[in-house]
């Protein structure tokens, strides 16, 4: 049977009817035997879509989209989009493929070189029901990985694209809630995610600290204040046993280092003798280290952060950390030069490579200070060494760690190979997630 079609309508329907009925359509059949096409011309275009099952815009991606996406990936860069003119920043968008499959629905950013964010793969209505349990799915995540029923701990209870909810960072600090929101798409409800928050979390009070340079990529304004509740000032937590302080809406950060939670009591098990913490900021590993080691020089190149340090230390009555303001290189040297033996070194440095062009620069950083703390440990010295740069995968960072003990004439034990807390979860097929690495070393 053929009919001519009389329309481009018409045209359209006939090619859904040869395709099957719009249900079966979003299921996107595939089948292993279905020969394979050649990828078209970039980008995408919008004429072969039909209206879409619901009433978000359709943007449509490339095949090399839509295999990123099968991959597992979330990010969608411009390149790789074709976007009604309708559409507008922080729009919920429905995204299909060059031939009109249901891809997914994702939010739109009009700023950012990545267009699109996955939120789910599923056909499913993008409203506060769907975000109230994204959020309570992330809130039962930690729950399970790191209960704290007395609330006097610090958790990270939203990470973003790793709990699917992309551009929406919430941190815990005991009973009091820091909220970003990075992107157009969260920062236009971040009133709903407030209120789901308070719903869900029952905080004390809720800051918002926007203030943060990311947010310049999606033009979105510096900001900080209170969203629910009133400045709780500076909130004590504990860190293992050690007491610490963030002071949410009045410090100069957005809080502590919460990724490096786990790893700061993991190496303060190890601690032991003569420590050294360089790049301290508020001593949180340093103090971990004071418990067992016998005396901790913590080294950081910020005043601030020295004098913070020495009240956290004041605030836990451990006397047996001296915190220094220098700069890591100079005094690693100074250090290594004049024959100084340490039993336990950490590096916890900021990211050195910021972007590709400053990866040659940023390995010639790890390297030299993993190397001159490997002149300065004694036999049987723990090194705790950390890279926060996702730029530098494990294996170049394990690679760049190797050539300074090399170059040092140590051998490695690894002890352990350690990433982001567990209340920082990854997302297997998106790389980016997993930027934090700390390895563990001994050498005999
Ligand atoms: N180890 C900390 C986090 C470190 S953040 C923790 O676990 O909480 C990085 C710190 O490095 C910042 O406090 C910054 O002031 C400091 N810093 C940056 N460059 C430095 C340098 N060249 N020497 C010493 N400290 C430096």
């Amino acid at each position: 049977m053929s009919e001519t079609p009389r329309s481009p309508k018409e045209a359209r329907r006939l090619e859904r009817l040869k395709h099957g009925s719009r249900a079966t359509r979003d299921v996107r059949p595939r089948s292993a035997s279905s020969p394979r096409r050649r990828a078209p011309p970039l980008p995408p275009s919008l004429e072969k879509i039909a209206a879409a099952t619901s009433d978000e815009p359709t943007v449509v991606l490339s095949r090399r989209a839509v295999a990123r996406l099968d991959q597992g990936h979330v990010w969608i860069y411009r390149s790789d989009v074709a976007v009604p003119h309708s559409v507008t920043g922080g729009q919920v968008v429905r995204l299909s493929d060059e031939r009109g499959w249901f891809a997914g629905k994702a939010f739109y950013g009009s700023q950012s070189q990545i267009a699109v964010r996955l939120l789910t793969r599923e056909d499913e209505p993008i409203d506060e029901d769907f975000f109230a349990r994204r959020i309570s799915e992330a809130i039962a995540l930690r729950d399970a990985v790191r209960p704290d029923p007395e609330r006097r701990r610090a958790a990270r209870l939203v990470h973003g694209e790793a709990d699917l909810l992309p551009g929406l960072v919430v941190d815990r600090y005991s009973d009091c809630l820091s909220v970003q929101t990075l992107i157009e798409a969260t920062d236009a409800r971040r009133e709903m995610f407030a209120d789901l928050l308070q719903r869900l979390a029952k905080p004390r009070a809720i800051v918002e600290r926007n203030d943060v340079r990311s947010r310049a990529h999606e033009e979105l304004p510096q900001r900080k204040g209170m969203l629910r509740g009133q400045d709780p000032g500076p909130v004590e937590f504990l860190e293992g046993d050690v007491k610490l302080v963030a002071d949410l809406l009045g410090g100069q950060k957005t809080g502590a280092f919460l990724d490096q939670a786990e790893n700061r009591i993991e190496a303060g098990r190890y601690a032991r003798g003569r420590a050294l913490d360089c790049f301290t900021y508020g001593g949180a590993f340093a103090l971990q280290l004071a418990r067992e080691a016998e005396r901790v020089i913590a080294v950081d190149i910020s005043e601030s952060a020295a004098a913070q340090g020495r009240e956290a230390a004041g605030r836990n009555g451990i006397r047996n950390v001296e915190f220094k303001v220098a700069n890591a290189f100079d005094l690693l040297r100074a250090e290594s030069e004049a024959g100084e033996r340490y039993d336990t070194v950490v590096l916890d440095p900021p990211a050195f490579a910021k972007s590709k062009d400053t990866l040659d620069a940023a390995l010639r950083g790890y390297k030299e200070i993993n190397l001159r703390a490997f002149h300065l440990l004694s036999p049987g010295g723990v090194l705790v060494t950390c890279s926060c740069s996702f730029q530098v995968d494990d294996a170049t960072f394990e690679r760049t760690v190797l050539q300074a003990a090399a170059d040092a004439k140590r051998t490695v034990q690894v002890i352990e190979r350690r990433g982001a807390a567990k209340d920082h979860p990854s997302l297997l097929g998106v790389p980016e997630t997993r930027y934090l690495k700390c390895l563990i070393l001994r050498v005999p």
